[in-house]
């Protein structure tokens, strides 16, 4: 996610080389085979309230436990009105969720009075008989998706633009022998998943303009209806915008077509010149983008923006696009291709993300500008971090720390951007930054389609020769207070 307070705060090519990177042909058949598999139809009605779901789910036991329930994610009831955990920080004028009507094992009838209409984001779903490691269960689910009127993650907001971001009951991970059940939370980004692959088709409107994630695309229209279908192998997740007022522009970066979306925005060839300068030095100093697409979508939203896998979510309104655009395309290589728990540390991600988008200015525009943006970066976080003091000498600045001990989403980003990015910047001129690069390279090559964590990144560094293990830990220790000169 992409700080809203960001854009009013700061001031403010590379040729492509193909290095280091995870091609989806340098994976094994094997890996590909092991992943669970979505296929999920949509059926988005005209007034764009209300959508119909489909979702057929092909999960695969990679654990060496047997499996007597599934956990899903359903993300959507946080939209609910009554909703244990509520997405939404204001009364909405209509509220969301999904109505369940049908839930099968394999052919056997599944459905508790408890999976209907639930309040709770945690659905779990009882085996009939356990699932053995290295098996297979058909999970099939159908019912009815209630748009809520909002302009979060997943709403309708103006009646014009349709977030369709976690939308979708999606499979938990499966860790230390449990499924995990994490509450849903307004602060941060409360999701954490495994690659998967999906094929989604959507029936909608002709005239309806469709941002998808996936990087095949087939399109028919009949009857005044559009069926898109969308293919997408190993992605972290699968979003939608949709809106009868998109445009879209394209370029080409390598073999990667990136389209903006926009609603006759002036500034959006800019835009799309930024996304591609982002793609190409993201290309050149991480390793190669592995999917064929990426969507940045201008839409109506809360925050300054979100990324999914191929697709991320631009603030029409942002102040400071180029900087969002930044930032969420270089999620797509940190929190999409590598995962990591965004509930317990979400600054492995939202840190070196926030560093990085300040390493791309460096790389396009020089030092200068890059000094000033970081000095800009340390002194916001520095008049912040006096004044929580002040009023609370115990002020917690620890950064490794769960989403849910965080006072709302101004601390967590200070936090989890500003401080975070400060110990990422501490780690690239402590070795230098070529050999940051190639720590990157590392990180992302090892970890690229799985879950990382804070031992991956000191494994890409020791793989360099270089141990940050004492610097790291002193700097995200509870009490340590930083010092910004
Ligand atoms: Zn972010």
């Amino acid at each position: 996610m992409r700080k809203y307070i960001f854009a009013v705060l700061v001031i403010a090519f590379l040729v492509t080389i193909s290095l280091a990177g995870c091609k989806p042909e340098n994976l094994t058949p094997e890996f590909i085979s092991q992943v669970d598999k979505y296929k999920i139809s949509l059926e988005i009605s005209s007034d764009l309230k209300k959508v119909n779901i489909f979702e057929n789910v092909e999960v695969f036991n990679d654990s060496q436990d047997q499996w007597d329930v599934l956990v899903f994610n359903v993300y959507a009831n946080a939209y609910r009105e009554h909703a244990t955990e509520k997405a939404y920080f204001t009364a909405l004028a209509r509220y969301g969720g999904l109505d369940l009507d049908s839930i099968k094992i394999d052919d056997y009838d599944y459905l508790t009075t408890s999976a209907v209409d639930s309040l709770d984001t945690i659905l779990e779903i009882k085996l009939k008989e356990p699932l053995a490691p290295n098996n297979k269960v058909l999970i099939s689910m159908q019912g009815t998706l209630l748009i809520p009127s909002c302009n979060l993650r997943l709403g309708l907001s103006s009646g014009e633009y349709l977030n369709l971001g976690n939308f979708y009951p999606v499979l938990s991970v499966y860790e230390n022998s449990n499924w995990r059940r994490d509450r849903y939370t307004r602060i941060g980004d409360p999701f954490y998943a495994d690659i998967a692959d999906y094929e989604v088709s959507v029936k909608c409107n002709e005239d309806l303009s469709v941002a998808i994630s996936g990087d095949r695309k087939t399109e028919s229209i009949d009857g005044g209806e559009k069926i898109i279908t969308s293919y997408g192998q190993n992605l972290r997740d699968f979003a939608i915008v949709a809106s009868y007022q998109l445009d879209k522009l394209t370029g080409l970066v390598g073999t990667t077509e990136i389209n903006y979306y926009h609603s006759s925005a002036k500034d959006a060839e800019n835009c799309l010149i930024s996304a591609i300068s982002a793609l190409e030095t993201f290309n050149s100093i991480i390793g190669n983008y592995p999917y064929k697409v990426l969507n940045l979508v201008e839409t109506d939203f809360y925050y300054g923006g979100m990324e999914y896998s191929n697709l991320v979510y631009i603030n029409r309104h942002s102040k400071n696009k180029k900087d969002v655009i930044v930032h969420e395309t270089a999620h797509q290589w940190f929190a999409c291709l590598v995962g990591s728990d965004s509930i317990n540390s979400g600054w492995l991600d939202e840190g070196l993300v926030t560093y990085l988008t300040d390493y791309y200015y460096l790389k396009t525009e020089g030092e200068d500008v890059y000094i000033k943006r970081r000095q800009s970066e340390k002194s916001i976080l520095d008049t912040y971090l006096k004044m929580q003091i002040e009023a609370d000498s115990s002020f917690d600045q620890s950064i490794e720390r769960s989403l849910y001990k965080f006072k709302n989403n101004h601390d967590y980003c200070m936090i989890m951007y500003n401080k975070a990015g400060i110990l990422f910047e501490t780690l690239s001129h402590y070795v230098g930054y070529k050999k940051f690069e190639s720590v990157l390279k590392t990180y992302y090559d090892k970890n690229c389609f799985k879950i990382a964590n804070l031992e991956s990144i000191y494994k890409a560094f020791q793989s360099n020769h270089k141990n940050i293990k004492a610097l790291t830990e002193s700097y995200i220790a509870d009490t340590m207070l930083t010092f910004v000169g």
